[in-house]
């Protein structure tokens, strides 16, 4: 159901003016015309409870007064590029973000996305390293520019074969269905490891390996804790640096963590940490944090003109300020373990569901042809437009078979609303 005549009509228009592969959710897609709080609104005036941000960019609420008050705020003094002069909320937000990071003597670089975050990093492992062979995670989802492409191991997401890298594909992420599928943690682990020792003994020099803590595009699969500490233990005596891509998994989004790495704290804070979407609560920010001898081993000039501008980093400190003095982390924590315990209650018994899984405010459920191990697309399809139909707003991911759906709601949620959207997705799920 559309919300109005003037939505088919911009359906349509959209179709005509803008890239086929700029994919949108549902047969007829939703005009979202307005939100607050946890709940937006269509172009025909009817109300959705939002488990999917915006795909995390709304991390902490819709039209949440204290960003829109920086925002505005900002507005009125300047708009302005981030280049050239001193900005002082960028620098006043640059040191939170080195602070909060863990990664001793940060720099940080502000960017307008999670891919221009990710392509930096890329450009900084292969010039401090001098080599462009790099480590990617299979199921990967890095972002849309010629490098970030190129470490994406999704191939649903990763639209050409041609490379600026040399990419080499690890196994972690993901499970999958082979031989990986059914170890324990533990077994896991060293067959990943043995698997990695392995293809470092066929490569040269490489650079870096770049991997998201949860997999966010991929499905919201969770490798087993500790992953990222074994493979450190092979990378770091050979120098390979660690990127880890916390664009979805970053600021108490896993509840246990404030960021995803800190699931395998054993190894330490990452050599690079890049991010982007919930920081801004909507405003374009991404960014990179190194420690200043790989951020500075770049030896000309490279600037961002908008990453860093004046108004994103109002926002930026006044979202920053509001999801620490509320304790939003320890929110996803509450609110989040409430909302697993419900959906594997309510999926026990259900054909199509194979896994509910994931922490805090990032959770999947992965879903199969009944009585087989085959993803089920249609499925998931199927589960998002029953869900849009009740009023919620859920996402789907996964590999080539996008089989999983994806829950990530503002980090405010409310237990009531925990509740509500669980309702709803109980009856889209019984619908299929
Ligand atoms: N890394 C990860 C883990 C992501 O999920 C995304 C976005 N889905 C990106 C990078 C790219 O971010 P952006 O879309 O802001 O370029």
């Amino acid at each position: 159901m559309t919300g109005n005549g003037h939505t088919a009509d911009l359906h349509a228009r959209h179709r005509a003016v803008i890239p086929d592969w700029v994919s949108l959710y549902y047969r007829d897609p939703i005009e979202i015309t307005h939100g607050e709080g946890r709940y937006v609104w269509d172009a025909g005036g009817k109300r959705y409870l939002d488990f999917f941000g915006g795909i995390l960019t709304t991390m902490t609420a819709h039209a949440l007064p204290e960003v829109t008050k920086a925002i505005t705020e900002q507005a009125g003094r300047i708009i302005h590029s981030s280049t050239l002069y001193l900005n002082r909320p960028m620098v006043e937000l640059a040191e939170r973000i080195a602070r909060l990071s863990g990664i001793p003597d940060a720099r940080v670089f502000f960017t307008t996305s999670g891919t221009e975050a990710n392509d930096t990093a890329l450009l900084l492992a292969t010039a401090h390293r001098r080599t462009n062979q790099i480590l990617a995670m299979r199921n990967s989802y890095h972002g849309r520019s010629f490098s970030a492409v190129s470490v994406t191991g999704n191939r649903a997401w990763s639209p050409t074969t041609y490379s600026p890298l040399q990419t080499l594909y690890v196994h972690g992420g993901v499970r999958g269905r082979g031989p990986y599928a059914h170890l324990s943690d533990a077994r896991f682990i060293e067959a990943c490891v043995a698997d990695l020792e392995d293809l470092l003994g066929h490569t040269g020099d490489v650079a870096a390996l770049i991997a998201e803590p949860i997999q966010g595009v991929g499905g919201f699969t969770s490798p087993p804790d500790g992953l990222y500490a074994a493979f450190r233990e092979v990378l770091a005596p050979r120098g390979i640096l660690w990127i880890a891509d916390e664009v979805q998994t970053g600021w108490g989004r896993t509840g246990e963590h404030f960021w995803g790495w800190q699931a395998h704290a054993a190894s330490g804070p990452p050599d690079v940490l890049t991010f982007a979407k919930g920081i801004g609560n909507g405003m374009s920010i991404g960014g990179v944090v190194a420690r200043a001898e790989v951020m500075n081993c770049l030896n000309a000039n490279s600037i961002s003109t908008f990453g860093g501008s004046p108004v994103t980093m109002a926002a930026g400190l006044a979202n920053l300020s509001y999801l620490l003095e509320h304790d939003l982390q320890g929110n996803a924590r509450r609110v989040g373990g409430l909302l697993v315990e419900r959906l594997r209650a309510i999926t026990a018994s259900h054909p199509f569901v194979r896994e509910v899984r994931g922490r805090g405010l990032m959770l999947g459920i992965e879903l199969v042809r009944p009585g087989t191990d085959e993803a089920a697309p249609e499925a998931a399809a199927a589960v998002l437009e029953a869900a849009r139909e009740g009023g919620l707003l859920i996402g789907k991911g996964g590999g080539h078979d996008t089989s999983a759906l994806r829950i990530a709601p503002p980090l405010s949620l409310t237990v009531a609303e925990a509740e509500e959207g669980a309702a709803i997705l109980e009856r889209a799920l019984h619908s299929i």
